[in-house]
């Protein structure tokens, strides 16, 4: 089959790689609809995270169901099937309180790489959800978001805490951030300040439920929100960039009391002990438990009461997926969809 292969950063090919097997009882084998470059793609490709071998590539898919090992009992040949980055049970005590992105028989989706024909999910039946019958083409990009990025956002407005009446502050204007400002207002946020700097993200964002957008950062960024609050700060703040500065943004955005949620792969952030201590916040974050949304996110995707797919805003075919990491790269595209 086809896939692609980070060979050293900046060098990104479609090659051939070998067809996945059913390794274990409990796995499936899904021809991949589409997939997608994210925006942690780009550490590696950047040289952030080292690449020392030729690695596939891709931890986001939708597709359908091909084969199932011997073990599967849910999951079926011809279903349209949603998952996310980490493989999960689904049943151990970690997964059932919620937490399955922490899943104590988790594997990694991105070692075994979506961006290609065919993937090998691992705990197909923890792993997948089937949508009720095949969807229309239209709602393919949608049902990918819900992958990653939406289900992604979802966790960060969930650990900040959004409630209905809450002012929410969103840090990060790429797929994460759009999509958590979607997850805000459909939580019922009374207020969501977008911290963007570029045109058509901000559009975006103002499309997705934003009510304000502030395009300053750091000190200035932190006393425009404070203004925009009654000099209070915000109730729930989603940090979804992974750095220094933004983790620092959104901890000191948030009024004493409130709530934090991390999202962005974190890269270099080091927290100092008295800006934690000060702030009078709560922080919680991590690797999104996509696994737990994704019943709820297909509903509403299927009924059409939201459209995340509208963050891809380049979709290539899969041979062509060097020039959507490039696109990503110099931020000319948010979100690219690939098509095998
Ligand atoms: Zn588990």
């Amino acid at each position: 089959m086809r896939g692609v292969i980070l060979h050293a950063p900046g060098d990104v090919r479609v090659g051939q790689r070998e067809d996945p097997k059913i390794e274990q009882p409990t796995d499936a084998i899904i021809r991949v609809t589409a997939s997608c470059v994210c925006g942690s793609d780009l550490w590696p490709y950047r040289g952030v995270e080292p690449v020392d071998r030729p690695a596939p590539m891709g931890h986001e898919y939708v597709g359908i169901v091909q084969e199932t090992g011997s073990a599967v009992r849910d999951i079926r040949p011809g279903q349209f099937v949603i998952g996310s980055f980490w493989a999960s049970d689904n049943t151990c005590e970690i997964c059932r309180a919620g937490y399955q992105s922490s899943c104590v028989h988790r594997v990694l989706m991105g070692t075994i790489g979506t961006q290609a024909e065919l993937a090998r999910i691992p705990l197909a039946d923890g792993t997948l959800v089937a949508t009720p019958e095949v969807p229309g083409d239209d709602l393919v990009p949608s049902l990918l978001a819900a992958s990653d990025v939406l289900g992604t956002g979802w966790f960060g407005a969930v650990a900040a805490e959004v409630q209905p009446g809450r002012t929410v502050v969103v840090v990060g204007d790429g797929a994460v951030g759009l999509l958590a400002i979607l997850a805000a207002l459909q939580l019922g946020a009374e207020r969501i300040i977008a911290m963007s700097r570029h045109e058509s993200r901000q559009k975006l964002a103002l499309e997705f439920g934003a009510t304000d957008i502030v395009t300053e950062r750091g000190d200035d960024g932190v006393a425009t929100v404070k203004e925009l609050t009654g000099g209070l700060g915000a109730h729930s703040v989603i940090e979804a960039v992974g750095t220094q500065e933004s983790m620092l943004q959104a901890i000191r955005s948030a009024r004493p009391g409130g709530h934090v949620g991390f999202v962005g792969v974190a890269h270099g952030v080091e927290l100092p002990g008295e800006v934690l201590f000060s702030s009078a916040v709560h922080l919680h974050g991590g690797p999104a438990p996509v696994r737990r949304f994704l019943p709820e996110l297909i509903e509403l995707i299927c009924d059409r009461a939201i459209e995340p797919g509208r963050v891809f805003d380049l979709t290539l075919p899969l041979d062509q997926a060097a020039d959507g990491y490039r696109a990503m790269d110099e931020r000319r595209a948010i979100k690219t969809l690939l098509r095998p």
